[in-house]
């Protein structure tokens, strides 16, 4: 049983519409509930669902000499299945206005729950935890069997995963593989010596690479070890005691 129907819809929000069975009644009600926007989107001013779409409560199927139960359904889909026709059980009704609280059912396509999915995901523009998906900000993976959707995800959001998961791992990892090394230090050695090209080459590339900087580092170091060496002479220091002897004594 759904929740909202164990609780009654009075206790979350306003009450919900009274609605009977009589279809006139309905309109009626229906037309005092909506809002006509200047982007021709109806708007329903009605009771409002958590999800964000409008609710409305209808009443069921007839029970002999009882009341009518009611149920609550979503507002744009009573309105749709009121004007338009029914929607199979299995569909749902995709807002091209991307408006949840419209009603208009020009706005409502009749799809399937993927071909809905796969839409909210194609014109999404920002991530779900609200960062912008601008084209550097997106890695997109292609789909074999759908090649002219590729998904794409937020890329702050997943090198921020990918960091997290690194430095989650990262002491186990270490300890994994040093005893996989420690297990088989010969497997080390023969990969030396199978690579040692490859390495040498490597540390060749790596030595060129870095050498304008090392360079510059190394010299940026010596000139601040001059400077503290001049700071230390200029500093006020005792003067050096007269020396004891005199120059004939030094030079008999
Ligand atoms: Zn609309
Ligand atoms: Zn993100």
């Amino acid at each position: 049983m759904h929740w909202m129907k164990l609780h009654g819809p009075g206790r979350f929000g306003t009450q919900p519409e009274d609605v009977l069975r009589d279809e006139s009644i309905l309109v009626s009600l229906i037309l005092s509930k909506v809002s006509v926007q200047p982007n021709k989107c109806i708007l329903w001013t009605g009771w409002k669902h958590t999800s964000g779409y409008g609710d409305i409560h209808v009443a069921d199927r007839p029970r002999a000499g009882k009341k009518d139960l009611k149920v609550t359904r979503r507002a744009h889909r009573v309105i749709y299945e009121l004007l338009v026709g029914p929607v199979p059980g299995n569909r749902v009704l995709d807002h091209q206005c991307n408006t949840k609280l419209c009603v208009n059912p020009a706005h409502l396509h009749v799809v399937t729950d993927g071909q809905n999915v796969r839409r909210a995901h194609r014109e999404m523009t920002h991530c779900r935890r609200g960062h912008e998906l601008t084209p550097d900000n997106v890695i997109t993976a292609h789909q074999h069997h759908r090649p002219d959707q590729p998904l794409r995800t937020c890329k702050t959001c997943h090198n921020a995963a990918a960091r997290d998961f690194y430095h989650r791992n990262r002491e186990s990892e270490l300890e994994r593989r040093r005893l996989a090394n420690l297990a088989a230090p010969e497997k080390r050695v023969e990969y030396r010596q199978r690579n040692a090209k490859k390495i040498s080459e490597a540390s060749k590339a790596w030595y060129l690479k870095n050498r304008e900087s090392r360079l510059e580092k190394m010299r940026l170091q010596r000139e601040a070890k001059k400077a503290a060496r001049a700071a230390a002479n200029e500093s006020p220091t005792p003067p050096p005691s007269p020396t004891a002897y005199s120059e004939s004594e030094r030079h008999p």
